[in-house]
């Protein structure tokens, strides 16, 4: 075991070191991936040689999601007191399902559970539970809303008419949950959103209104807290009050962006979330954890355990389900993703947690006073977002972006709203300063001066 541990700081603290000069890795073509790397698995062993060499060059040719390089998607940085928990996680091989074999980790998931619940403002009643990803948290949210709607379903399966609405900005895992959940992708209503991202609560009523003329059964409503392409939060209170006329879940996908109510600052871009039924975010996006953490809290304890339990009794043996987890969640083995958020929360507290979100709207502010001050620049986002989109002279989003792939100069994405492509640039590493949202416009500058060619067309019309 020891060669193995001095393997993995040696390796470790030269990628640091590498990093440092070499922000992105350098590109590999997929076509010509097989060719560059040894991948190939075959029947003889490796000498520690080998296997080293083989090893490293893999590790220094990964994508780069840490370094001031990359803002490709809506994680990145790297919290070292969470990679701490996340590594001691992996030492540990817990699995969560039960007391008797997670012992003491069990209470380090509930603790945040728990904290979670009283900072959003719900009492004792409330309880939650961790998945992978927020796509799976949103999953269980819809099965909840489901076995609301109709407690028969879990036994005699699906029914063809319930309804649920989303927006036509809200994120992808909707579609695909309604498939697996046997609601149907034919069942969600995209609900049209407003100049600023948000869902319009007008065209939200006027849908429901004629579902229930048709005989459906509206049975949900998800809404987004950070939506994916303009980082915009869906105002709840309205949408709440709706809910409960016609007795539908109301979720709130935090994903992205839910993390706010750790501020004190931005938590009204939350305001009424203690009126939903389900509320997830992701750690590993605004709070830095590595992948992934998601957590999904619940107003009413009884429909998680409604939703998810199962007896097992070669399962649960010992303890109280309020100590044997497997009966609130979605899978049977699981691993401890708690464990990472907890060491990071233990040690920075909930004041260094919010000093991590607001630091990220601070450079989101940089980002957006940069592009304002520079008329080769137009801004498409809006202010309190940590989603800065814009575009850089004439060029296409999607071509810069490509190429700066390409060159290993930088990772950053493209989306668009209302027809108009943009460059999405997310401020969500809280380790960059200042100085490195200013050099990322400034590497996006010098490599199209130095690469004029490769954009004659477009900026002969500029
Ligand atoms: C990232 C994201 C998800 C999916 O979360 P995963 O952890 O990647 O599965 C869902 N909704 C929103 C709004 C997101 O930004």
């Amino acid at each position: 075991m020891q060669n193995t541990i001095d393997l993995f700081r040696r390796l470790f603290t030269e990628l640091l070191e590498d990093e440092k000069e070499n922000t992105v890795a350098e590109h590999i073509p997929s076509d010509q991936l097989y060719e560059t790397l040894d991948l190939s698995l075959k029947e003889n062993p490796l000498s520690e040689e080998e296997f080293e060499k083989v090893l490293k060059e893999l590790v220094f040719t990964t994508t780069r999601t840490a370094t001031t390089g990359f803002f490709n998607q809506l994680f990145g940085g790297r919290n070292e007191k969470a990679i701490l928990g996340d590594l001691l996680a992996v030492v540990l091989n817990n699995s969560m399902y039960t007391y008797k074999a997670a012992g003491p980790q069990i209470g380090v998931e509930k603790v945040i559970l728990n904290e979670t619940c009283l900072l959003i403002g719900w009492d004792e009643n409330a309880d939650g539970t961790f998945a992978p990803g927020g796509s799976m948290t949103n999953f269980m949210s819809m099965l909840m809303a489901r076995d609301k709607a109709n407690e028969k379903i879990r036994y005699e399966g699906a029914q063809k008419n319930l309804r649920v609405y989303t927006s036509q900005e809200s994120h992808y895992s909707t579609p695909k949950n309604a498939a697996f959940s046997g609601i149907g992708r034919d069942n969600v209503q995209y609900v049209p959103s407003n100049e600023f991202g948000q869902m319009d609560i007008t065209h939200l009523r006027r849908m429901i209104e004629e579902d229930l003329s048709k005989g459906y059964v509206p049975t949900m409503v998800n809404l987004t807290a950070g939506t994916t392409v303009l980082g915009a939060f869906d105002s709840i209170p309205e949408i709440s009050q709706l809910c409960k006329l016609h007795n539908m879940w109301l979720h709130v996908d935090g994903a992205y962006c839910g993390s706010v109510f750790l501020s004190e600052k931005y938590k009204h871009l939350l305001h009424g979330i203690e009126l939903v039924d389900s509320f997830s975010y992701n750690a590993h996006k605004m709070l830095g954890t590595p992948l992934s953490c998601s957590i999904i809290v619940v107003k009413d304890k009884k429909y998680l355990h409604d939703s998810f339990s199962n007896d097992a009794s070669y399962l649960y043996q010992t303890d109280h389900d309020e100590f044997n987890l497997g009966k609130t969640s979605l899978q049977c083995g699981r691993r401890n993703d708690a464990l990472k958020f907890w060491t990071l929360w233990k040690s920075v507290g909930t004041d260094g947690l919010e000093k991590i979100v607001d630091h990220q709207f601070y450079l989101a502010d940089v980002a957006r006073d940069y592009i304002r001050a520079n008329e080769d620049y137009t801004l498409y986002s809006f202010d309190e977002s940590i989603s800065v989109c814009f575009n850089y002279k004439n060029i296409p989003a999607r071509d810069i972006c490509t190429l700066l792939f390409e060159h290993s100069e930088l990772l950053v994405g493209y989306g668009s709203f209302n027809g108009q492509e943009f460059i999405r640039f997310v401020t969500i590493n809280a380790q960059n300063e200042k100085e490195d949202i200013l050099n990322f416009f400034k590497t996006i500058e010098s490599f199209v001066e130095e690469n004029q060619h490769l954009f004659e067309k477009y900026l002969v019309e500029a």
